[in-house]
């Protein structure tokens, strides 16, 4: 059975342009409900722990410099089948081929600045939520 969260990160892009509270309406009218979230920065090590599975991928680099070149917001989300739901709502990484009415077709700027991360299994959802949410910030 597919477990019922998974974890997502506004990205500096959509953060710096202001729009974090139109993605995070997006995902509550989704039917998300939030069990943790908080505004906060990564280091280019922490970015890079994060990302540790992409540490072979040429854009790796450039990536860790982005996701710490500004604040990001973090939360946990909750809802039946979450971590499909979720990657259909964000759609594709590179937003020229992401679904009409996607977060990523509508708020990403580029492959790299794509606005939102979102888990890909129920496995690394757990460990995504857990790096950086500890169970005193978590509402359940
Ligand atoms: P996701 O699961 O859809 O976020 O995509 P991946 O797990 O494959 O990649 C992680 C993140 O790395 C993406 O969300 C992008 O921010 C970035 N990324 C992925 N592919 C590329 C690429 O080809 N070039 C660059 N510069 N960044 C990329
Ligand atoms: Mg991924």
């Amino acid at each position: 059975m597919a477990g019922n969260r998974t974890f997502t990160m506004i990205k500096p892009d959509a953060f710096e342009a202001g729009n974090s509270g139109a993605i995070l309406k997006m995902i509550e009218e989704a039917g998300f409900k939030i069990v943790a979230m908080k505004a906060t920065r990564l280091t280019t090590e922490l970015a890079g722990k994060f990302y540790e599975v992409h540490k072979e991928r040429p854009f790796y680099k450039d990536l860790c410099a982005y996701m710490s070149s500004g604040p990001i917001i973090a939360a946990i989300l909750e809802k039946d089948n979450a971590v499909e739901d979720f990657r259909k709502l964000i759609g594709a990484t590179n937003p020229e081929q992401a679904a009409e009415g996607t977060i990523r077709k509508i708020f990403a700027k580029s492959i790299e600045a794509n606005a939102v991360h979102g888990s890909d299994s129920d496995e690394n959802a757990a460990i995504e939520g857990n790096f950086y949410f500890s169970q005193l910030e978590r509402i359940r």
